[in-house]
């Protein structure tokens, strides 16, 4: 750091707080408090029979593996973790979440014969005026951690869908038919992929992108992740 005094004195006027109690951080924590970090609602990605994403995703999607980071309500204070990366500019917290998620996806062995990772795309214009794709962020974390590249140019967005927060699951699947595209299905042409969305609720999206991937990428196999998954 180049000016530490002044980053010392720009910290204690402006004390860095935690993203989901709000209460002021220790130096030594970073993002999160200890409190709120050890009490995070995890979903243990190895205990394979309280995987609520893989009871979701049954019957409708042939998948090799699904599991989310976390799972919450909507009045959960954890759900400020994603707002903070969707809506906050906050993408170092992105790429922290998913670094976090891809330790424990390579400690439980999820990853084993996943050859690439698919973050879930946004319309072209959406990420324009947002600056970036959260699930890209995340995508990018778990990278880091597990070495798997990040494929984010093969499949795309086609239509700009309305906000699925006031919609019921019929309205969500309607809203979001095929709205996916793959642009590129050279990248990942039999390929065990990871398609990787931010939040799941009825899994609407994700199916969405999944059955467009299926159709037209030639992949060999598909798993889905989440870091959450919303009740
Ligand atoms: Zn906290």
């Amino acid at each position: 750091m180049r000016f530490p005094i002044i980053t010392r004195w720009l910290e204690l006027l402006f004390p860095e707080t935690c993203v989901v109690c709000n209460d002021v951080l220790r130096y030594s924590e970073k993002y999160m408090c200890t409190q709120c970090l050890s009490d995070i609602p995890q979903i243990y990605v190895h205990n394979k029979q309280h995987n609520p994403l893989e009871e979701l995703l049954w019957g409708q999607l042939p998948f090799v593996r699904a599991t989310s980071f976390m799972v919450y309500t909507k009045k959960s204070k954890y759900a400020s973790i994603l707002h903070t990366i969707k809506y906050k500019n906050h993408q170092q917290l992105g790429i922290a979440m998913g670094e976090m998620f891809g330790a424990e996806l390579l400690r439980s062995g999820f990853m084993e014969t996943i050859d690439a990772i698919v973050p879930v795309p946004l319309h072209s214009k959406r990420e324009r005026s947002r600056g970036y794709n959260q699930s890209s962020l995340l995508a990018q974390g778990i990278s880091h951690v597990t070495d798997i590249p990040v494929i984010d140019t093969a499949v795309i967005r086609t239509k700009n869908t309305e906000s699925q927060t006031r919609k019921n699951k019929e309205e969500r699947t309607q809203n979001v038919a095929q709205i996916f595209e793959v642009a590129q299905p050279e990248l990942i042409q039999e390929k065990h992929i990871l398609l990787l969305d931010d939040v799941i609720t009825t899994g609407a999206t994700c199916l969405s992108c999944a059955e467009s991937i299926l159709e037209q990428g030639f992949v060999s196999n598909i798993s889905v992740a989440s870091l959450a998954l919303a009740r």
